[in-house]
């Protein structure tokens, strides 16, 4: 009917094609710029799938955790995006506290784990938890057996003499990964000690990597023997084929609460709102494990994958998130790195 009334009105062919087709209709939907923190192939899957559910057209560009809070206090004046999905929940504490973020309840907060509400009220309904993770140490066991080097089960394992120049962990100025482990460090051992370990570590580092995921695709490629990574990217790794195992550090460990905001004045904030309601379904959930990558989700009814690292066998730390995600603490600590540890020869 409609097609025989626009015939009807002899429309030009060209407008026609443009008003029938897909992507007009995909344009009339509106659009969504998404900055992304977790690996690209599950930030391409969630823009993919939600984009086919919804018509919203989905940009993505992925980056780090501390690289997008960088990138959001840049454009706080002029800001491009409107959500930021995934990456440590450190740094949206923060961007929440320097109202870079902006308040959202959404409707299923009450079917998510008390960890992802816990976050959303610590941030004043400025950002939630979308999965969690925990810390630990990754290794390539065969580069390990080759050099007849035994593998590290502690955190103090870590300084010994046979890890010289053999352990990567990422730069937590851009790194979320990174920030978690010095938080981490500095929880269980008290700050000016955790600093001590943290020069002492610096004699075994090759290399401190922009991205979190950096350090272990290095173990994977048997360039680096050791990495400080989240558990879970072992699992994906291994997945990928490569020599990877993972250990819990015996004295404890700390976690991630990965996490998701909508920008302070975004552009296409109706659609940033959908997108966050919809990314908190099952559905959008498993999206996850469907790209390899095997974090706990926060809705309690999205399966936890059978490959996911089991968060209730680890032996983990108390993290006090509201204190480490406040802005002059993080900030505080990575200058301190920055200064005491990153400036050694
Ligand atoms: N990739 C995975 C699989 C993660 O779990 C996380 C943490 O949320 C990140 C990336 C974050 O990376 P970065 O340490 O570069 O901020």
């Amino acid at each position: 009917m409609l097609f025989r009334l626009i015939r009807a009105a002899a429309i030009p062919a060209a407008l026609l094609a443009a008003v029938l087709a897909p992507a007009g209709a995909a344009r009339a939907q509106g659009s969504l710029n998404l900055y992304c923190s977790v690996q690209l192939e599950w930030c391409q899957a969630a823009a993919n799938a939600f984009q086919r559910d919804t018509g919203i057209r989905v940009a993505v560009s992925q980056k780090g955790s501390g690289e997008v809070l960088a990138q959001l206090r840049a454009e706080a004046g002029n800001p491009r995006g409107d959500v930021w999905f995934g990456g440590t929940g450190d740094p949206h504490l923060q961007a929440a506290e320097e109202n870079l973020s902006a308040e959202y309840r959404s409707p299923s907060l009450d079917q998510l784990h008390d960890w992802a509400q816990k976050q959303a009220r610590d941030s004043r309904y400025r950002t939630v938890g979308i999965y969690a993770g925990a810390l630990g140490m990754a290794f390539n066991p065969e580069l390990l057996a080759r050099r007849n080097i035994a593998a590290p089960a502690c955190w103090r394992d870590l300084l010994d003499a046979r890890f010289r120049n053999e352990i990567q962990m990422a730069n937590p100025q851009s790194s979320g990964t990174a920030y978690v482990m010095i938080a981490t460090i500095v929880q269980i051992m008290g700050e000016d000690p955790a600093f001590e370990y943290l020069k002492a570590l610096h004699r075994n580092i090759n290399a401190y990597p922009r991205s979190g995921t950096g350090p272990i695709k290095s173990v994977a490629r048997g360039e680096t023997a050791v990495s400080v990574s989240f558990v879970h990217d072992a699992v994906t790794e291994r997945l990928g084929g490569f020599p990877v195992s993972s250990a819990v550090p015996c004295e404890g460990t700390g976690y991630e609460v990965g996490s998701m905001s909508i920008i302070r004045g975004a552009r296409n904030l109706r659609s940033a709102q959908r997108f966050y309601d919809w990314a908190l379904t099952p559905a959008a959930q498993q999206l996850g494990a469907e790209s390899k990558q095997f974090q706990t989700p926060s809705n309690r009814a999205t399966p936890v994958p059978a490959e996911a690292p089991r968060m209730a066998d680890i032996r983990l730390i108390d993290y006090d998130f509201a204190k480490y995600g406040a802005s002059a603490e993080r900030r505080r600590l990575i200058e301190r790195w920055d200064r005491e540890v990153n400036a050694l020869p």
